[in-house]
């Protein structure tokens, strides 16, 4: 289990104060000057001898995500834009950081700029996160009035301003082009790729999309070593990490661990166990809505980390596990997710926009039973035909939850189909 000593979030749960003076008390803002002096390059080395993975769900390696920004500029600004929309059912992970330890994303704002020559970073936070948004702005305000942004921003001789912008709450500007899109004041739909954001981002520009997690933790990597970051987790997904854990334990807790930590020690040692205990577990969505299920006995020896998942049949995500008992209906439960998807389809192309109305519609029909067996493989195909023929990352996040509930729990779906029509002919008999 992780140590106090070793957590980067100290106020997560916001016992103590999220002011700056707070913030500083807790070793915030401690040498910051100092590590922007040692470079670019220098700054970037470390991200990457960290071992750091993007914790927005894709996993991407961060240092490296970083060099692929223009080393020098061709007239052009360059641009930091963080992800804090945090739309995915089941992530609630960065909201606490933003609300009980802003001057951690504010700190890392500023030294992840410089290393990509920005000048200028912008915050994209989700409409819905209001409380969110004020305690932010409020030590964004705080961090300017101390000097610590600005121009010679903590007396580091780099000029930065930070803006902090609010969506209007569709899912879809989650999606990095999507959320450019939106920031430049049209609708939130995903763009083509190439060219990609760091080659012509927001405005044009040279840009990095980032998730709130992983710009935080970068001024502790950067003040303890990134061997000390690299010391968690298996190789390959190293350090610590927020975990979501929600659904049926008997305490739902975000919570800081270490990377690779086991399933079963997660929910013993944090959430007090499964509710009506281990037996009594049925599913588990281990990274948000949009990853595939496991069921509970697969999920007993799992490792909480990308390869392990992965392996799992599953993956990582976000690192929001959604636990499921016995007492889940988990058709209607992926049904759920297949209307939420088909709502937050933004349209543009035909296998999401159409695909995920159809989907939705045979899992309704599969979850009252009103279905033939045979379109259960119908649902398979489609789910197919949608994964990986669009746009964005959406058609995936809608044909993925469908995959897993097939793959898990076809003897379900059968059985309640067979139920069904022996209902209809018993009616019919009488
Ligand atoms: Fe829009 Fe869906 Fe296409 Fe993404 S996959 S661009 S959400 S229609």
């Amino acid at each position: 289990m992780l140590q106090d000593k070793d957590r980067i979030f100290t106020n997560l749960y916001g016992m103590h104060e999220r002011t700056l003076a707070g913030a500083q008390q807790r070793g915030h803002w401690d040498g910051t000057a100092g590590i922007i002096k040692k470079g670019r390059e220098w700054i970037i080395e470390q991200m990457k001898a960290s071992g750091l993975r993007g914790r927005g769900g894709a996993g991407f390696p961060t240092g490296l995500k970083w060099s692929f920004m223009p080393k020098e500029s061709d007239g052009r600004p360059a641009y930091l834009v963080i992800n804090a929309d945090e739309s995915e059912p089941g992530t609630c992970k960065d909201r606490e950081i933003m609300r009980h330890d802003p001057h951690t994303l504010i700190e890392g704002a500023l030294i992840a700029s410089f290393a990509m020559n920005a000048n200028t970073c912008y915050i994209y936070i989700r409409g819905e996160y209001i409380r969110e948004r004020e305690a932010l702005q409020a030590a964004i305000d705080e961090a300017y009035d101390a000097g610590l942004l600005g121009k010679n921003a903590a007396k580091s001789g780099w000029d930065f301003d930070l803006f902090l912008h609010h969506g209007a709450g569709a899912y879809i500007c989650g999606e990095e082009t999507a959320l450019l899109e939106s920031l430049e004041g049209k609708k939130g739909m995903p763009r083509m790729k190439p060219p990609f954001p760091a080659g012509a981002g927001l405005y044009g520009c040279p840009t990095t999309v980032n998730n709130v997690e992983s710009i935080a933790v970068v001024p502790t990597i950067l003040r303890r070593g990134p061997e000390w970051f690299a010391s968690f987790g298996r190789p390959n997904n190293s350090g610590t990490k927020l975990f979501g854990i929600s659904g049926h334990v008997n305490n739902p807790c975000v919570v800081e661990e270490a990377m690779s930590i086991t399933f079963e020690e997660l929910i013993e040692k944090h959430c007090g166990g499964i509710r009506g205990g281990w037996d009594n577990l049925k599913a588990v969505i281990p990274g948000g809505s949009s990853v595939p299920c496991v069921t509970g006995e697969n999920m007993r020896d799992a490792v909480m980390d990308f390869d392990a998942l992965r392996e799992k049949g599953s993956s990582l995500g976000t690192a929001a596990v959604i636990v499921m008992d016995k007492q889940t209906d988990i058709i209607k439960a992926i049904w759920r997710l297949s209307k939420f998807y088909k709502h937050e389809s933004c349209g543009q192309c035909t296998p999401c926009r159409e695909g995920t109305g159809w989907m939705m519609r045979v899992m309704d029909r599969l979850m009252r039973g009103e279905a033939d067996v045979e379109e259960i493989d119908m649902l398979w195909d489609v789910t197919k035909q949608v994964e990986g023929h669009t746009i964005c990352a959406l058609g995936d996040a809608a044909a993925w939850p469908i995959q897993g509930l097939i793959r898990n729990f076809r003897h379900e779906i059968e059985d309640r189909i067979q139920v069904n029509k022996q209902g209809k002919a018993s009616i019919a008999a009488e």
